[in-house]
């Protein structure tokens, strides 16, 4: 292991947003006619977050540890993805420090719905309030997520190293 106290990592993810989906982002529940379409219950804001932690602690990537192929994670509720992947951090000895998320998605809009996501993965990463960040932009009217075709997410994290 590397002398370097921090490492950083990046995720992103994206998903086909559907009718008659559900659309969870950050394990919050948000009222929309389309939802994220996927294997699993299509978190993008998990999933990219799960990537990043990955990519921190030089795991690999969520594909890996949770394929998409394998009929166990159908239906999956990403934030038992997420327990389960910061388990692994904590493994390799690493503690999240804090996390950025950007959440790119011109339907639902998200800006008052930041809070309750911010929350939500606060508490899920066993972090305060203060260590998450949630920011929400749409894609100008343009492209696939612009034509409210698809959602995507961003997310950077901090890891320390604990032991
Ligand atoms: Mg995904």
């Amino acid at each position: 292991m590397s002398a370097t106290p921090f490492r950083i990592g990046h995720g992103f993810d994206l998903h086909r947003l559907v009718p008659g989906r559900p659309c969870i982002l950050g394990g919050v529940e948000i009222p929309s006619e389309l939802g994220p379409d996927g294997h699993s219950d299509a978190d993008v804001l998990l999933h990219a977050l799960i990537d990043a932690l990955l990519g921190a602690c030089a795991l690999g990537d969520i594909g890996e540890h949770f394929p998409d192929s394998d009929p166990r994670y159908r239906g999956a509720d990403s934030r038992d993805l997420l327990r389960q992947t910061l388990a692994k951090v904590q493994d390799a000895g690493f503690a999240v420090v804090n996390v950025d998320c950007t959440v790119i998605s011109e339907t639902p809009r998200l800006s008052k719905h930041k809070e309750a996501m911010a929350q939500s993965v606060a508490g899920l990463l066993g972090l305060e309030r203060g260590a998450v960040n949630i920011k929400a932009k749409t894609h100008e009217g343009v492209d696939a997520i612009g034509e409210r075709r698809a959602i995507a997410s961003h997310v950077v994290v901090l890891v320390s190293f604990s032991s």
